[in-house]
């Protein structure tokens, strides 16, 4: 008989094979997974008194907490749809996505509930919103007195197929408005039984949640880690100093992030943190890093590092760049370079870079195509936008939007945004190759780079750059170091000096405000948005 792959077993089998093991830490409080089973317990029931059922949608705007993680599992044995919020939107961004998503309710962390206040009487569809950690005299529900109230037995849960949707994530806005991405249990199911071999999970594990449980499900996180038994520890606000401080007490073996933050810990390190021992393995990050940036991470930091690349639309992650074992012989400098590309498909994916006409590119590292994607990760649309949900995926496959190159091992390289590639006479410049020559200059801390106009060649290279700490550097000396090292078409032509990048709440610079800053700065309305 087939047992549909739905998301709860993974919490079940943390029960029967971890009960007593400490399942989560959050500040001052642990919980076993027998307790934390019991939490979720009382969460269904108290979901169901409130009359959610299957299929209907419940939204979390809250940081990395202990509740946040039991949410995933307390609306998942209702059969209903985990919408989680990014933390760092504004209220008519809330109001479009719970108007848009249908929400009936609102969870959210009593540090986040003034950005609901002013739009509490728009809300269409959410009847109820329930508080963490209340601490504002409201009518709101408090969600400790709440879930006190309610039964720790067993919830006798909704009957589900593996592909009823358990998840509605808005992507990341990097390129424009968020779209409502639909992943089905099975979609995240399979993604975890993967990710978890290309990690190598085991119930030794502490995962450190830095990277946000609302984007994307944390990348699975609250999944493959409870199916194995090891331990999350929550960290509601992920600065360098408290990620350091919560390695060494919870001796955290796994993170996730964005390498904008990764960039800030190695800042950290070097002006903060002497020698210490600890005991983390690896860390995973997405975007691709200059192999200048690995080499910092591994050698400086003593953590083996793991490119991913992905999308909300698959789940996310379909690519890794765990070095194969043969690459272990190559000069280490080699290594940086193959770690620095996305990787090779995970199990249960297939990921192909294709030209204009749809043929696959050659395996030589140079030319460039568009990556898809096809696999158990797709998603299963665009929720209420059928138009885009036909345009993202054509005949199965999922086109990404990004561009990239394929080798001869058959590790794919993402090369850039279709939309970031910058056209310079004809030429395709990668923003990402830019950026990664800015990021060695010493005194480089942030660097995007992006298309300007140029009455000659069409577009060229402007650089966005913050800098480190009591460093400097002209924009002649920045210009002439991309020079030394680029091709002279490639490098930049401009810098802007700014105090910080706009970006998005996991990390992202969002260059589409770039673009536009820099179309304002020169007076002209941009063709670049
Ligand atoms: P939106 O679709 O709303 O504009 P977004 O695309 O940033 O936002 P996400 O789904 O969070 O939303 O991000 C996926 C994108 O992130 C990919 O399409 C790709 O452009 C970028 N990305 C992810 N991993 C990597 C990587 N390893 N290297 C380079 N880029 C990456
Ligand atoms: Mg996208």
């Amino acid at each position: 008989m087939n047992v549909p792959l739905v998301l709860t077993q993974f919490l079940d089998r943390a029960v029967t094979y971890y009960g007593d093991k400490t399942g989560v830490i959050c500040d001052d409080r642990s919980f076993t997974y027998h307790q934390l089973n019991e939490r979720v317990n009382q969460l269904s029931h108290g979901l169901k008194g409130l009359g959610v059922q299957k299929g209907d949608k419940v939204a979390y705007l809250a940081p990395n907490t202990l509740e946040m993680l039991e949410g995933f599992y307390g609306i998942f044995q209702l059969g209903a749809i985990m919408v989680p919020l990014n933390i760092r939107l504004k209220p008519d961004d809330y109001l479009f996505i719970l108007n848009h998503s249908e929400s009936k309710i609102l969870f959210v962390d009593g540090d986040l509930y003034d950005l609901i206040v002013p739009i509490k009487d728009q809300l269409e569809t959410v009847k109820t919103i329930i508080v963490h950690y209340k601490n504002e005299d409201t009518n709101e529900i408090d969600y400790d007195v709440w879930l006190n109230e309610q039964p720790k037995t067993a919830f006798d849960r909704a009957l589900l197929d593996e592909n009823d949707v358990c998840s509605l994530l808005y992507t990341s806005g990097t390129t424009g408005n968020p779209k409502g991405v639909m992943l089905t249990h099975r979609n995240n199911y399979i993604h975890a039984l993967s990710t978890m071999h290309h990690l190598r999970v085991t119930d030794q594990d502490k995962y450190l949640h830095i990277l946000p449980m609302f984007h994307v499900n944390g990348w699975g996180s609250p999944f493959y880690y409870t199916a194995n038994g090891a331990t999350h520890v929550c960290l509601r606000k992920p600065s360098p100093q408290a990620i350091f401080e919560h390695i060494l007490k919870h001796r955290v073996s796994v993170m996730h992030m964005a390498p904008t933050v990764l960039n800030s810990l190695i800042q950290y390190h070097e002006e903060n943190v002497p020698q210490i021992e600890q005991d983390v393995r690896v860390v995973i990050a997405g975007s691709a890093p200059p192999p200048s940036f690995v080499a910092k991470v591994e050698q400086e930091l003593g953590w083996e590092f793991i490119q991913v690349y992905g999308m909300t639309e698959s789940s996310p992650l379909s690519l890794f760049s765990r070095v194969r074992s043969h690459f272990e012989d190559l000069p280490i400098k080699e290594q940086y370079r193959m770690k620095a590309k996305a990787g090779y498909a995970m199990i249960g994916t297939q990921v192909k870079v294709v030209n204009d006409l749809g043929e696959e590119v050659e395996k030589d590292g140079k030319q460039i195509g568009e990556v898809i994607v096809r696999g158990n990760g797709v998603m299963l649309g665009y929720w209420k936008n059928q138009e885009a949900t036909m345009e993202a995926i054509q005949n199965g496959w999922l086109h990404t939007g990004d561009m990239g190159t394929v080798d001869e091992y058959g590790n794919v390289d993402i090369v850039d945004r279709k939309k970031d590639v910058i056209i310079s006479g004809g030429e395709n410049i990668s923003s990402i190759e830019v950026e990664g020559v800015l990021y060695e200059h010493p005194a480089v801390l942030e660097a995007a780079v992006i298309a300007v106009p140029h009455e000659k060649w069409g577009e060229t290279p402007h650089a966005y750059v913050v800098l480190r700490k009591d460093k400097t550097v002209t924009e002649k000396e920045l210009i002439d170091f991309s020079r030394a090292k680029l091709a002279h078409f490639k490098a930049v032509t401009g810098v802007t000096f700014v105090e910080e990048l706009p970006k998005t709440a996991s990390g992202k610079i969002q260059k589409l405000h770039l673009r536009n800053d820099y179309w304002e700065s020169i007076g002209k309305t941009g063709k670049f948005v």
